[in-house]
């Protein structure tokens, strides 16, 4: 916007000053013209070339401000030169804002009334009398009104705008986290493994790191619920993932029970180990199940698969770790596999 007005300000100052030259000479109006044009165009040069909007603003204002003053001073009325001193205001308030302007504007139009409140009886042979300063002063003060009502009323209609983009932001990256999170866990979903997994196994093989993907079940868990309930199998649920999100680089809920995880490592013993202990770690949590034939506690069982393929392929993947907890479960349980 700003530099839009500096430049139409400069095409007017520039033909103003061809028709000043051109026309009959008047060297006082090319001065006056020359005056704005030289620092409005140093203005836009600060804009386009350095990005300083306020400095560009602040100058291009004061530019404006001394600058129809003078017009106001030295024509004493001829020329229509007072129509100038009406651009001011929406000037000022479009640039520096509905309030800053108007402050700025006020001042201006004390000076500009002051001015020609002087030139009573002398502009314009003495036609420049009281009636017309009074037409003056009114139309500028409705002049700065309207330009002050509509500037502010779009400044309002913008910051709304603003809070409501800001708004459907916020509420985007909201779906955005629930179309990939578990809500119960706020572990990622099913559906993020498609997007995660390739991205884990790309990196772990860049840097020359061991990656494993496990399954964990919790042991007879329907038999928990049926006894503790729903509620409290849900608390389980949480503690499990806390604890799964410790030991791996992503954890998963699949679904119902089940746990999914992807271990990144130096090495493949620091992996295994990593998943012993998280079996242990939930027995440790010390949870009672006692309709659980292998322990008094709540335990699971974990699949494993530490991938040695350097091409990616998940189905092969998810096949050889279902394979291991299947085989887990089938061994009695609170056990982790690996294959
Ligand atoms: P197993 O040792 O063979 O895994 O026995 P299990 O009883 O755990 O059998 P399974 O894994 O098939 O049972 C899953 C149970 O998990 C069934 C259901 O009661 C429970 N479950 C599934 N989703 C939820 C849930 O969101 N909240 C709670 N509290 N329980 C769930
Ligand atoms: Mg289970």
């Amino acid at each position: 916007m700003l530099n839009a007005f500096l430049f139409i300000t400069l095409v007017t100052d520039g033909i103003l000053f061809l028709f000043n030259l051109i026309g009959p000479l008047n060297y006082k109006l090319c001065l006056i013209d020359i005056g704005i044009g030289v620092p409005i165009l140093y203005a836009l040069f600060i804009l386009r070339e350095k990005k300083d909007y306020r400095l560009a603003s602040h100058l291009a204002t004061m530019i404006l401000f001394v600058g129809y003053l003078a017009v106001l001073m030295l024509l004493k009325g001829k020329n229509f030169s007072m129509i100038w001193s009406y651009f001011f205001a929406p000037f000022s308030m479009i640039i520096l804002g509905a309030r800053k302007g108007l402050v700025i504007s006020l001042l201006f139009l004390l000076f500009a009334l002051l001015i020609a409140y002087l030139g009573i009886g002398s502009w314009l042979n003495g036609q420049w009398d009281m009636p017309s300063y009074v037409r003056f002063s009114i139309s500028q003060i409705v002049m700065l009104y309207v330009i002050y009502a509509i500037t502010s009323s779009n400044e309002k209609a913008y910051e709304k705008i603003k809070a409501m983009r800001e708004r459907e932001k916020a509420q985007l990256r909201l779906f955005e986290k629930l179309s990939i999170t578990d809500p119960l866990t706020s572990l990622y979903n099913r559906r993020s493994l498609k997007d995660l997994f390739p991205k884990a196994f790309a990196n772990a093989r860049k840097e020359k790191k061991q990656i494993a993907y496990f399954l964990l079940d919790i042991d007879y868990f329907k038999p928990y619920n049926d006894t503790y309930g729903h509620h409290k199998g849900d608390l389980v649920l949480i503690q499990i993932a806390d604890l799964l999100r410790q030991t791996s680089q992503y954890a998963f809920r699949i679904g119902g029970d089940e746990f999914a995880g992807i271990i990144v490592a130096n090495k493949r013993s620091a992996i295994k180990s990593l998943a012993k202990r998280l079996q242990k770690q939930v027995c440790a949590l010390q949870i009672r199940n006692e309709q659980s034939p292998v322990d008094a506690y709540i335990t699971c069982s974990i699949g494993l698969h530490i991938i040695e393929a350097e091409e990616y392929d998940f189905n092969q993947i998810y096949q050889t770790t279902d394979k291991a907890l299947y085989q887990a479960k089938a061994e009695g349980r609170n056990c982790t596999v690996f294959l």
